[in-house]
């Protein structure tokens, strides 16, 4: 089984935290389109269709920039060069683009999963984030989703701006809950070097939330939606039973995934299964165009086994049902030595872990720390 990542590089204008690749000018849209396509075709009778797709993503960018047209005619062609055992097909999109009309366009191009951009519903912060959707169509995009019948959705939510008070916050989580989502990315904004506000960071001109702030945040999330039977099952998605997303899932567990269009990043396990190669897509659009003949690899490296585990123990950590010793043995040749076993009965000594059943997962207080949590692990058993 394997997974298809197709980026869509527009964007209406630069949300102050991004540090994706897009570009806010929209003249060769229809031109990436069929490029797009080429690219999908360019891959027909290769070893990446030998594997049924059970999940496809359309990202950005603003996939919603994209015409249900448009949309449907790139899933023909995926059609047609993979062959489907379908699960999943997410398309990202923003508020401001949406309406009960256009989603209907999706559903009937064969989107089965919505992923809504909303990340606040205070104007001001909105304003902060210089999102280009305002607190109104944050609200009716949510309604044209419960009018439209797309039962499958996430909404995103960024929380831990600076200045966000949990009063805040709560006005957030009580407004999004009160659409009963089936599915939340809820994120701590993390202010990036090459960003709008990494800039004003480094004038001095940002005071960003304090950690306890954060700390805090990160706990009034998970309550509040816990209230409403969403369930965190990783540190930053929240699901209803059985609404979890399949295709982000995949990433964590190293399923193999191709991505497509500029920027888009690949992973696949070799045959013999001892490492794998991740590449990406060079992150230029025009250079994506111009190219009429092959699509190269950009950025390729290879991957063997410890860093694989590294990797593993890493996303599996971030998720509620942590990670198992005997995948770890059996598929990456890692097992904990003396010192990581130790440490990780500490963790469980102080409520941080909980080890059993041949593995390990965080508690809700270790999920708070399980950056550093990872970082220690990987350390301990070099
Ligand atoms: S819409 Fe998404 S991809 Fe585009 S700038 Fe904003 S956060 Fe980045």
């Amino acid at each position: 089984m394997s997974g298809l990542y197709l980026h869509i590089p527009f964007c209406k204008q630069a949300c102050s935290y991004c540090d994706f690749y897009f570009v806010t000018r929209h003249k060769r849209k229809d031109e990436f389109v069929e490029q797009l396509i080429n690219e999908i075709e360019s891959h027909r009778n290769s070893r990446f269709t030998q594997e049924p797709v059970q999940t496809i993503y359309f990202g950005g960018g603003t996939p919603s920039l994209l015409s249900p047209a448009q949309v449907g005619r790139i899933l023909e062609t995926i059609a047609d060069v993979f062959s489907l055992d379908l699960k999943e097909v997410t398309l990202e999109m923003n508020p401001d683009d949406v309406n009960a009309e256009y989603l209907r366009g999706l559903r009937s191009a064969g989107i089965t999963r919505a992923s809504m951009g909303v990340q606040s519903f205070d104007e001001e912060l909105l304003k902060f984030m210089h999102r280009a959707h305002n607190s109104t169509e944050a609200r009716s995009c949510m309604e044209a989703l419960a009018e439209t019948g797309f039962d499958s959705y996430t909404v995103d939510l960024i929380y831990g701006n600076p200045g966000q008070t949990s009063e805040m916050l709560q006005k957030d989580l009580d407004i999004l809950s009160s659409y009963d989502p089936p599915h939340v990315s809820a994120y701590t904004l993390t202010i990036e070097p090459k960003t709008r506000l990494g800039k004003q960071l480094e004038l001095g001109r940002l005071l960003p939330a304090e950690d306890e702030v954060v700390a805090a945040q990160f706990s009034q999330v998970e309550e509040a939606l816990l209230r409403t039977g969403i369930n965190r099952y990783e540190v930053s998605n929240f699901a209803k039973p059985g609404a979890e997303a399949v295709h982000n899932s995949a990433y964590w567990s190293h399923e193999n995934y191709l991505g497509l269009g500029p920027g888009a990043h690949s992973f696949w396990w070799e045959e013999d299964g001892t490492s794998a190669r991740r590449w990406s897509n060079k992150p230029d659009l025009s250079d994506y165009l111009n190219n009429k003949t092959e699509f190269k690899k950009y950025d390729e490296d290879l991957l063997d086994l410890r860093t694989l585990a590294e990797e593993r123990i890493m996303l599996g950590l971030r998720t509620v049902a942590g990670i198992d010793f005997k995948t770890l043995l059996e598929k990456y040749s890692w097992k904990p030595n003396e010192k990581t076993e130790t440490y990780l009965h500490n963790l469980q000594k102080n409520g941080k872990a909980r080890v059993e059943d041949g593995g390990i997962r965080l508690t809700g207080e270790g999920l708070k720390i399980s950056d550093a949590i990872i970082l220690d692990l990987i350390t301990l058993n070099e």
